[in-house]
């Protein structure tokens, strides 16, 4: 079977380079020989063999346009064109990752576990930000954004990740082993940090099951920063909503012993289906079920505190309602939504 996207790009490439359109696979292979044969100087291919052969290819067929131009086949309009796009091309292959070995991982369920990896460079991030983890497929690599759960102090990328089956990426994860590695772009980015520009010193932070990693990663950095002799005038309310208690893991229990550690950090975790986790004593019913009673409750509120929800899209739509009613202004409303629902 013929390659017909490769066809197509050579097709275009020798067309736009000799003005002349090829009718067959066959013309355009022989067109391209032809140019390459005319425009080859001994000296690139001796830097070919040394660096990096793609960006050289690259170099090597804006070479060939300019040879065309000076024999006048290519206008400069189509050399424009040919440029910008492999300007594009190249400004993707810039996209730099560093490879993440998986040193720990938990499954809390069928469909839930954390997964520790050591990166081979240390990546700054501001907790609450996310990693784009990628898996290579067919010489291609599939990535999705990750919100790290572990702390800029700690010395791996920790995160927690929910199976979606007919997903691309997370049956990938599942398959992994320890030993086994996963690409890291090297930035870490996202604007779902704690605000520390508002004046405000209450935070009440909401999440999904999941939707927890970012707080998880501010409250452990500000435990480690307490402890290393910084003071923070920062207080958190966290609440998390999952359906079964121990869908949250190790985490419960850190959560919960942070709170009862730390005068800054208050943790309720909530049920939503306590009748299929009988021995369940805690709080019962969704996250935006229970934010407005905890926040009043230790007096978290609009004129102190910026709000925060991560994680299922609906939680966070209607959490956003409810504290829109609750005066909170918008601009002390931040959200982090993992995925869209399908209509
Ligand atoms: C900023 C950001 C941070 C994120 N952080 C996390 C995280 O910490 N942990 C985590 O598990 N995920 C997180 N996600 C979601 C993650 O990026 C992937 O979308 C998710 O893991 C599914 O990837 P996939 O390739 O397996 O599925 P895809 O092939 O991307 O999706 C398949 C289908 O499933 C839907 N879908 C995706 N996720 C879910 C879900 N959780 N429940 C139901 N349907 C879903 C998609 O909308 C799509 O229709 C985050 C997303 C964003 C934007």
């Amino acid at each position: 079977m013929r390659d017909e996207g490769g066809w197509r790009k050579k097709h275009n490439l020798t067309e736009c380079a000799t003005g002349r359109i090829a009718e067959s696979a066959e013309e355009v292979d022989m067109l391209l020989n032809l140019l390459c044969k005319n425009f080859t100087h001994p000296k690139l291919f001796r830097i070919c063999g040394s660096a990096d052969f793609w960006c050289l290819y690259k170099k090597y067929l804006i070479l060939i346009h300019v040879f065309s131009i000076i024999q006048g086949h290519v206008n400069r309009i189509q050399l424009y064109h040919f440029m910008k796009d492999t300007n594009m091309q190249r400004r993707r292959s810039r996209t730099k990752y560093c490879m993440g070995e998986l040193i720990e991982r938990e499954d809390f369920s069928e469909d839930l576990a954390a997964f520790k990896f050591k990166t081979d460079e240390q990546l700054p991030f501001i907790p609450g930000q996310y990693a784009t983890i990628g898996f290579e497929v067919d010489e291609k690599i599939v990535q999705r954004p990750y919100s790290i759960v572990s702390s800029p102090h700690e010395p791996f990328m920790e995160v927690f990740v929910e199976l979606v089956p007919e997903g691309a990426t997370t049956p990938l994860f599942w398959e992994l082993k320890l030993g086994d590695k996963v690409f890291i772009r090297d930035r870490l980015v996202g604007k779902f940090v704690m605000d520390t520009e508002s004046g405000m010193t209450r935070h009440v932070m909401a999440g999904t099951v999941t939707g927890a990693a970012p707080y998880i990663s501010i409250a452990r950095t500000q435990k480690i920063e307490q402890e290393q002799g910084q003071s923070s005038p920062h207080k958190i309310l966290c609440i998390v909503g999952a359906s079964r208690s121990w869908e949250l893991g190790y985490y419960m229990d850190e959560l919960n012993e942070l709170a009862a550690q730390e005068e800054w950090f208050d943790f309720v975790p909530t049920v939503s289906r306590p009748w299929e986790d009988t021995e369940w004593q805690g709080e019962a019913g969704r996250a935006e079920d229970v934010i407005r009673k905890y926040g009043d409750e230790i007096g978290y509120d609009h004129t102190n505190a910026v709000v925060y929800a991560c994680g299922h899209p609906q939680m966070i739509e209607n959490a956003k309602a409810i504290w829109a009613r609750a005066r909170f202004p918008e601009e002390h409303i931040k959200e982090e939504k993992f995925f869209v629902i399908k209509e």
